[in-house]
């Protein structure tokens, strides 16, 4: 067919390049590695047997400040999606020249060792399946953290964290054009090491060119992959979901395990203070990892308790039985830190699952049966026993779910509930606490006072006075007495408020 047509078209892609913060510096200028260009790494490694590039990406850096954030304003997930957002402004309907953003940022305020992530759509109340708001493209763009890239090879020096900079923006633009990791051979879709920076050798895409159709069973190289960027959604950012690759290429991104031992000597337990609730009603779910019964022996293993890892997949039985992942709304890159488990000091932390990219997680009510798989380099999978959580129908008689979906189904409201990390305006904070008060929302009213609270004490929030701190902090003392606050949330509430 294809000599019919001609060579498939190149596929013309639009980086954008914004800066964080105004202070920033572009981390090498102009943003070369190897002495190629991030669009020559590209071209090279779309380029068919014809020779042409699938791919003609411009990278523009003539807007850097378009993505400053206001002073003061930290660099959470939130905040990166909004100056990505006016990075990428005018994304086109039919999105024929896709207009991606490359952010360089300082570095990622929930976990600092992060080096790069990818976004997926973000979390935004609406039905899932239906068309998509602002900031629910997926693969729209990714963020660099040049602060934790200068951390980690700062002993190398300036050309080398320059090096690991670029490095990791052409990584993380691999994923935006639905990339997946390969551990070895080594490649930009290796995942940076702590031993050093990859040399020249890590600096290109894997497989050659081909015209041959390929075998069916077996994926697409990546050279492949992003050869066909103008044929295929699955690679054409800003079309099908992260891991979605058809025959094309792995689904998701589960690493390729080397079992060497059994079991790991951990367990991983999921526990809920809520088990039933309307689905956009804010729920966290709880997840500890810790020794099992009868070990001692403190264990090291990666700091990857997170649906932002390939590590770590929540799955979802539905109530029609189908099995689905949870689907994280940014994937992070990072060599991983550490956790060590010790007897008696397990790692607690707790998710905000009630939303996921796109949308709420939880679409049919009735039954759902969550379950955790985590992988720990070397050893078999380890699974979480299922639990069971019910998904309540909607009720439009009832008053109290007509206030409370017509209060958390706002967009702002809903997002503020998902994200627990910035505060409301002073009006918003008000109709929120009064909902609370009212006790309508018996359930949802801890999960609200705990965002209200942490939002207030946060370091953000602690910018604005100490009036709000205080309220943040009777905030926290309400949610303390509530039934329904979950196990890590009640571990942070007493450590603040015992803080002072
Ligand atoms: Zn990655």
């Amino acid at each position: 067919m294809q000599s019919l047509c001609g060579p498939p078209p190149v596929r013309k892609v639009l980086c954008l390049v914004g800066m964080l913060r105004q202070q920033m510096e572009l981390p090498r200028n102009p943003l070369t590695l190897d002495g190629k260009t991030i669009a020559e790494h590209f071209a090279e490694g779309s380029r068919r047997a014809d020779g042409a590039p699938g791919i003609d990406l411009t990278v523009d850096t003539d807007h850097l400040g378009d993505a400053n954030l206001p002073a003061g304003a930290g660099t959470s997930i939130p905040n990166l999606q909004s100056a990505l957002g006016s990075l990428v402004i005018g994304q086109s309907e039919t999105r024929k020249v896709p207009r991606i953003g490359l952010l360089f940022a300082d570095s990622f305020a929930p976990k600092d060792g992060v080096l790069g992530i990818m976004f997926d759509e973000g979390f935004t109340p609406g039905t899932p399946g239906e068309p998509s708001e602002e900031d629910s493209i997926p693969r729209e763009g990714c963020a660099v953290f040049l602060d934790a890239v200068a951390e980690l090879r700062k002993a190398a020096g300036q050309p080398t964290i320059a090096d690991e900079a670029l490095f990791t923006a052409i990584h993380e633009l691999g994923h935006v054009f639905n990339l997946w990791h390969v551990r070895d051979p080594l490649s930009f879709m290796a995942q940076s090491s702590t031993a050093g920076v990859y040399g020249s050798a890590a600096h290109r895409f894997l497989g050659t060119p081909s015209t041959n159709p390929v075998p069916v069973g077996s994926y697409l190289t990546q050279r492949e992959f992003l050869s066909r960027c103008d044929d295929l959604l699955y690679v054409r950012p800003t079309e099908s979901p992260f891991g979605i690759r058809g025959t094309y290429g792995p689904p998701h991104d589960d690493p390729p395990q080397n079992i060497t031992s059994g079991a790991p000597p951990v367990r991983v337990e999921l526990t809920m203070a809520r088990r039933e609730f309307w689905n956009f009603e804010p729920v966290e779910l709880d997840v500890r990892v810790e020794l099992r019964q009868g070990r001692d022996e403190p264990f090291r293993m990666p700091d990857v308790i997170d649906p932002g890892y390939e590590a770590f997949t929540l799955f979802i039985d539905d109530p029609d039985g189908t099995r689905r992942r949870y689907r994280p709304e940014k994937r992070f890159c990072a060599p991983p830190g550490e956790l060590v488990i010790a007897a008696g000091q397990p790692f607690d932390r707790d998710l905000s699952i009630f939303g996921q990219a796109g949308s709420y997680t939880f679409a049919a009510p009735g039954s759902h049966w969550l379950s955790v798989r985590l992988r720990v380099p070397g050893y078999a999978d380890l699974w979480s026993d299922p639990i069971e959580v019910h998904v309540r129908g909607a009720s439009p008689g009832s008053r109290q779910f007509t206030e409370l979906r017509d209060l958390l189904t706002v967009r702002r409201f809903a997002r503020f509930a998902f994200y627990r990390s910035h505060p409301l305006r002073p009006d918003d904070e008000r109709r929120v606490a009064e909902a609370c008060r009212r006790r309508r929302a018996p359930g949802a009213s801890a999960a609200l006072l705990y965002a209200l609270g942490r939002s207030l004490t946060s370091r953000t929030g602690r910018r604005r006075g100490p009036a709000s701190r205080q309220r943040g902090l009777e905030y926290l003392r309400r949610a303390q007495d509530s039934a329904g606050l979950g196990r890590r949330a009640r571990q942070i509430t007493r450590a603040v408020l015992e803080g002072g």
